[in-house]
């Protein structure tokens, strides 16, 4: 038999929750709730909070992606993949409309329609040399990770150079007096102080993404960047700590309904100046799912109090659901070890606090 309570949590989704006095498509490029501030807490480093309480269901953030990759098997029979105009990011389908670069650089590589390809065109010269040149050989040499990886990194390159180059208007369309914008860093500046450094990594995994960036992101006329290598390698950490893969569906919606429902098959992935800054618990008080423009939306999935961190959920919550596979896909993929209220709560009884609690005992 299902619960109301079970019922009520598979409708727990954004589109559900989102009051209807703020609708998604009436806010332009980015916005974030006048409640969501940043603040740096001496061990997890820098943080979301709630300034004051926030009603399960409010529309928490919408970050428009600095940079974003389709992540699709065929783009030419995809219907998924998002138009590469920065400005537009929507889904593509196979219509007549449907353009692809003239060069031929990548499959991948699809607007729209003809506008979306001439609004995208100075930012898409950017990448479309390197493309046509590393594309087939890094996916055959290296595979489909790394070259997504590498892919987003120029896509970020291409972003920074845009914004060097424009430096005119704020690209974010904000409704000011509803938006706490103001007090976030954004573009570049937001992309520059990312949590991540090579220090967080292990030495062979610096070494293999400096291969990489020797090999395929120099900073050459088929990709002018100016950044040393260091600083590129610095840029993937960075990157690899903080982008988000793109799914279908909500993650973290919390308790896991029954039937659980995955968040689907993965279209993209990007990075976000502002939701970058979320950490992670097993039980998040948001949920978050790009909208149709591959914005990230974060809506509170609970009633959070003033002051509460507002966490959203780094993995599938209806994958690793028992505590041990939790804990060791965290550690593995994320490189920490989680201490939410979930994990104490579930954690082993006593002997851990205990010897935390009797430091001395050797001693007597
Ligand atoms: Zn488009
Ligand atoms: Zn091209
Ligand atoms: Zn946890």
């Amino acid at each position: 038999m299902q619960s109301p309570i079970a019922t009520e949590r598979l409708h727990a989704t954004t589109d559900h929750l989102i009051r209807p006095d703020l609708s998604l498509d009436d806010l332009q490029g980015s916005w974030i709730h006048p409640r969501l501030v940043q603040s740096v807490d001496p061990v997890k480093g820098r943080q979301l909070r709630a300034s004051r309480p926030v009603r399960k269901g409010e529309l928490l953030l919408v970050d428009r992606p600095f940079a974003l990759i389709p992540v699709v098997d065929s783009p030419e029979q995809s219907d998924d993949i998002r138009c590469s105009n920065s400005a537009c990011h929507r889904p593509v389908a196979r219509t007549a409309e449907r353009v692809s670069c003239s060069d031929r650089c990548s499959a991948h590589v699809v607007w729209c329609n003809s506008s979306c390809r001439e609004a995208d065109k100075s930012r898409h010269v950017f990448e479309c040399t390197w493309l046509k040149k590393y594309a087939t050989s890094i996916r055959s040499k290296w595979g489909e990770y790394d070259f997504g990886m590498l892919w987003l990194i120029v896509r970020i390159l291409a972003t920074r150079q845009m914004e060097g180059q424009q430096k005119l208007i704020s690209p974010h369309g904000e409704r000011s007096s509803q938006s706490n914008l103001h007090s976030f860093k954004t573009g570049w500046g937001a992309i520059q102080s990312f949590c991540g450094s090579q220090e967080t990594w292990s030495h062979s995994q610096v070494r293999y993404w400096t291969t990489l960036a020797k090999k395929y992101l120099g900073s050459y006329s088929s990709l002018p960047h100016g950044m040393d290598t260091n600083d590129v390698v610095t840029l993937i950490c960075q990157e690899e700590a903080n982008s988000f893969g793109l799914y279908p569906r909500e993650t973290g919606i919390f308790p896991i309904p029954d039937p659980p429902v995955d968040r689907g098959q993965q279209f993209g992935a990007a990075v976000y100046p502002t939701a970058a800054i979320a950490n992670h618990s097993c039980r998040p008080n948001i949920i978050h799912k790009p909208d149709n423009q591959g914005r990230m939306v974060f809506v509170a999935s609970m009633d959070i109090a003033a002051g509460e961190e507002c966490c959203i959920s780094y993995f599938d919550l209806t994958t690793n659901v028992d505590l041990k596979p939790r804990r060791d896909h965290l550690q593995t993929s994320f490189r920490f070890v989680c201490k939410c209220d979930r994990c104490v709560s579930e954690g082993p009884p006593a002997e851990e606090v205990q010897w935390d609690e009797f430091p001395s005992m050797g001693e007597v």
